[in-house]
């Protein structure tokens, strides 16, 4: 096999990438008879000028003869995956995931694991083990020449997304995970899908449920973080992720329920979508944060359930809380985030009409909590704006987080242990006994000077606590 002519500056571009330690460690493998290449997003996006996240490496040599090879030389090494071929190299500050030249066979049904490798000598054969043609550029460290067996460059060029064989089912129906990677390149690339790849997608789309919760979730909350992973927010590009996703047929099998909001239309004065390009847009307009992304995704996640079964969309606040949770349990969330979305989408309706008074807002807003306030007012503005229809709305959170700001600057207390007394004082003040009385008189101490910070004083919470004994 040929390397590829490149122009000069992008064989530096490419080279500037490579730490001095990859230059080292590719004499080494001189030892074995091999050379060392570069693979995957190093020449990727070195090539697009893009910032590189990870060095993926390969070469002929058989795992255990890396292993040995960098040992001898000081250098330590993780066995990944021995039986795929996968060895961690660390070198400095620096490590590298060494693959071996390989050809896998999968059994039916799209499992990601494939059922046999066999290592192989030939990077030819390496290529079309992996997904796609512009992740399979080679690069040899040492000689500077670029290996292209798959056509990656001219993808590249065109901006497209192409698997590596020109039968793109024999890649896709292999690995069902594959088919969220295709999408996650596209959006994070800003790359089109070339035509026959994405038809097989759309075939096999159902391939998604051999795949792990764990893999599905990592790759959905790459496609929800698309735009920052390379640049500025950009709701539109997020979207355009998610919107793959249910064109594919992928968003049917992983998140049914927000796929029963397609064909769902609202009213016109406020909504330019259907309830799921609603929660799609939504997403994107959201801050770049998993839990503000999720929220955004996932906050109408209620509203094709109690429509269906009252005819209309009330309550689906609640329901779309108790939904969300079994949602992100099922993709195996963290339990922090769990509560974050969860807490948001329970509360995204609040005072929608902005006729709350200042007062009720802050009461409301200590017993949520500072940080919860922020991430509901964040969800009402990304819910407005996800709408395609700006209204009155926007100026709601506006309002929240101009009173917030004020409640911080007045040193609003937020908790009970910023209170300026104790329980003990209380104890002491009233002469009673500790007891649940007394939780009761913080609580509403705590209330009161949600809007009278003035009163957070020794002095001013005795008289209140006498005040609410006597009351
Ligand atoms: P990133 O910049 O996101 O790390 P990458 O292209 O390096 O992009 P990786 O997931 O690190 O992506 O993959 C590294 C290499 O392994 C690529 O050449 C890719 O084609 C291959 N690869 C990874 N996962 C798969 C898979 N499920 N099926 C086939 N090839 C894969
Ligand atoms: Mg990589």
């Amino acid at each position: 096999m040929d390397p590829v002519r490149i122009e000069e500056a992008k064989r530096n571009a490419i080279q500037a990438n490579c730490p001095q330690e990859l230059f080292r460690l590719a004499e080494l493998f001189t030892r074995l008879g091999v050379s060392l290449y570069a693979v995957g997003g190093l020449v990727r996006n070195s090539l697009l000028g893009l910032r590189i996240t990870d060095i993926d490496i390969c070469s002929a040599a058989p795992p255990d003869r890396v292993i040995e090879l960098c040992r001898r030389n000081g250098l330590s090494v993780v066995p990944k995956g021995i039986d795929f071929g996968m060895v961690e190299i660390h070198a400095g500050e620096h490590h590298f995931e060494h693959t071996t030249f390989r050809s896998d066979s999968y059994a039916e049904g799209g499992a990601h694991r494939p059922s046999s490798v066999r290592f192989s000598p030939s990077l030819e054969e390496d290529s079309f083990r992996r997904d796609f043609s512009v992740n399979a550029l080679y690069f040899d460290i040492l000689s500077g020449e670029v290996f292209d067996p798959t056509g990656g460059l001219a993808d590249l060029e065109a901006g497209l997304i192409r698997t590596t064989s020109r039968d793109p089912d024999a890649v896709l129906s292999d690995d069902g995970l594959r088919i969220m990677r295709l999408v996650r390149f596209a959006s994070e690339l800003g790359f089109g899908i070339e035509n026959a790849s994405l038809d097989s997608a759309k075939r096999l789309a159902g391939n998604l449920r051999a795949i792990s919760a764990e893999r599905i979730r990592d790759e959905l909350l790459k496609i929800l973080l698309s735009d920052v992973k390379y640049g500025e927010r950009d709701a539109g590009k997020v979207f355009r992720g998610l919107d793959l996703l249910d064109r594919i047929g992928a968003l049917d099998v992983i998140l049914p329920e927000l796929t029963l909001g397609r064909g769902i239309l609202q009213k016109p004065q406020y909504h330019r979508y259907d309830v799921l390009g609603h929660c799609l847009h939504t997403a994107g307009e959201a801050e770049p944060t998993v839990p503000s992304r999720l929220a955004g995704l996932l906050h109408d996640v209620g509203k094709p359930v109690v429509r269906q079964r009252n005819g209309n969309m009330h309550g689906h606040d609640t329901e779309g809380a108790e939904l969300a949770r079994e949602i992100l349990h099922r993709l195996r969330i963290d339990n922090k985030t769990v509560d974050s979305v969860v807490f948001a989408v329970r509360h995204h309706m609040y005072d929608l009409n902005n006729t709350a008074k200042d007062a009720t807002l802050r009461r409301t807003f200590v017993r949520w909590g500072y940080e919860r306030t922020l991430s509901v007012a964040a969800l009402r503005t990304a819910d407005v704006h996800g709408s395609g229809v700006i209204t009155g709305r926007v100026a709601t959170a506006e309002r929240w987080k101009r009173v917030l700001a004020q409640m911080k600057e007045e040193n609003v207390p937020f908790f009970e242990r910023e209170l300026a007394c104790t329980g003990r004082d209380i104890i002491r003040w009233l002469d009673i006994p500790p007891g649940p009385a007394v939780a009761d008189i913080k609580r509403r101490m705590l209330m009161h000077c949600a809007v009278r910070p003035q009163d957070n004083t020794p002095e001013r919470l005795e008289r209140l606590a006498r005040d609410i004994a006597a009351s």
